[in-house]
């Protein structure tokens, strides 16, 4: 049984998906993907040799080695430029991924989509995908086993035309589509962040020195958690 989680990015590919799955562990995403969609192929990469052993014996067990290549290697090195049109990166954090794209930015030419899930901070993929003409084409955001989770999707094309860019700060922070839906996940993960934040600007302003721009930033944090939690 597939993770809501890996349930979540695998709706984002198309029909006949020629993909890479980054940092695949079991390859749970890929083999569940080929054996829903006879058409689908991929490849599974893996940094490390035990995940990358598990998603091989994965792969074996479904049958797929005709259509799933599990590949030994560090982020996009695994691919080569228009070996695929879709990329998935998930349960990493925000940086790593983002890293893992810049780093592999030649082999993403033929790449129409990419999904990526972080567990922390997807700030920073939203941002990379601004400075690096891709458009996020939507998010979802969803709580399984006690953590919530972000899934973002983009297609090459205009950065901006996902974001409204009165506050692009906020909206890169919060996530275009997700603040606009407001879903319970979200309301809950950044009423949560509100407290932490609330509680860290108490703490600072009560200390003897003051760090004006820390305080000026999480001033501001708060005023538009509370807008957008109002
Ligand atoms: N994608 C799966 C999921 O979402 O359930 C597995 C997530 S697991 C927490 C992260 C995996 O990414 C690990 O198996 C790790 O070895 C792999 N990984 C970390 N850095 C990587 C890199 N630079 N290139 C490829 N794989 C990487």
């Amino acid at each position: 049984q597939l993770s809501e989680r890996l349930a979540k990015v695998a709706e984002y590919l198309p029909a006949g998906a020629v993909f890479a799955d980054i940092g695949s562990d079991h390859a749970y995403l890929p083999c569940y993907v080929c054996l829903k969609d006879p058409q689908a192929q991929a490849i599974a990469g893996e940094v490390n040799q035990g995940p990358y052993d598990s998603a091989l014996n994965e792969v074996k067990a479904h049958d797929l080695q005709s259509r799933i290549d599990v590949r030994l290697g560090d982020g996009l090195e695994v691919i080569q430029p228009g070996e695929v049109e879709q990329v998935t990166i998930a349960g990493m954090g925000g940086p790593l991924i983002r890293d893992i794209l810049d780093r592999g930015r030649d082999k993403l030419t033929a790449v129409n989509r990419i999904i990526a899930q972080p567990n922390i901070d997807a700030r920073s993929i939203r941002q990379w995908f601004y400075t690096h003409g891709y458009s996020l084409i939507d998010e979802q955001i969803m709580e399984e086993g006690g953590h919530i989770y972000e899934i973002l999707a983009a297609e090459k094309g205009d950065p901006a035309s996902a974001y409204e860019s009165a506050d692009l700060e906020k909206e890169l922070w919060l996530g275009p589509y997700l603040m606009k839906e407001k879903a319970a996940a979200f309301r809950k993960k950044w009423r949560e962040e509100m407290i932490k934040k609330e509680y860290i600007l108490d703490q600072m302003q009560k200390a003897a020195t003051v760090d004006a721009v820390k305080v000026d930033t999480l001033q501001k944090e708060i005023k538009w958690l509370q807008e957008v939690l109002s």
